[in-house]
């Protein structure tokens, strides 16, 4: 199954993306992934589509983009499908994906700005031993400090909340037109908040037909 993955950042894309390439067993292709790990990897097209675009809460321009996705699309585990995860974003990268593949269907997952912003901008990582916790959803227990190691607990600088603000709105700009375009293979599921993500998923499994 060759499917697409819609939603705005801090849509939880990347957990139900997870969930349903372990339930169709397909690998789970994320750009923004992608990106972070050209980055760490100090690449050049890493670092430079980090410093002039995504670490400022732009879009990485498509021609940087599409040769990232198109030499992992090559590779012998996308044969029997995949599940793309922030890509396409713009009618140009769509269109060119199109070229080479069929695509089964489009999963959007629709959640209000406000749940977005929480889950993006509440994110804090100890700086001691990486832990996860969010401000409003899981918060420590003590102030800003990781239960663990009573470190201090940071926020990437592009959670922030103006770039999360950002970046949302520069996902309606381009990628809402991709809702028409794929109109005739798109599936909505409606993520309120109220769902555990193990019950989105039963949600999305069902939208699937499968
Ligand atoms: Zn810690």
């Amino acid at each position: 199954m060759k499917l697409i993955l819609l939603g705005k950042p801090g849509a939880g894309k990347g957990t139900q993306a997870k969930k349903i390439a372990d339930y169709y067993n397909i690998p789970h292709i994320s750009t923004g992934e992608m990106f972070r790990q050209a980055y760490a990897g100090k690449t050049e097209l890493g670092v430079l589509a980090h410093d002039k675009y995504w670490g400022k809460g732009h879009l990485v321009p498509d021609d940087i983009t599409l040769k990232l996705v198109e030499e992992r699309l090559a590779k012998g585990d996308c044969k029997k499908g995949f599940i793309l995860d922030g890509f396409p974003r713009t009618l140009v990268q769509a269109k060119a994906l199109d070229k080479n593949n069929t695509i089964d269907h489009v999963l959007y997952i629709e959640t209000p700005d406000s749940l977005c912003i929480q889950r993006i901008a509440g994110r804090r990582n100890c700086s001691q031993c990486a832990k996860d916790y969010n401000i409003y959803f899981n918060p420590p227990k003590k102030d800003t400090l990781c239960d663990t190691c009573n470190q201090q607990l940071v926020q990437r600088p592009d959670d922030k909340e103006d770039i999360v603000k950002q970046r949302i709105i520069v996902y309606e700009n381009q990628t809402q037109p991709l809702i028409a375009y794929y109109q005739n293979n798109i599936v909505t599921v409606t993520d309120n908040g109220n769902d555990s993500p193990d019950k989105l998923f039963q949600k999305i499994k069902k939208a699937l037909g499968k």
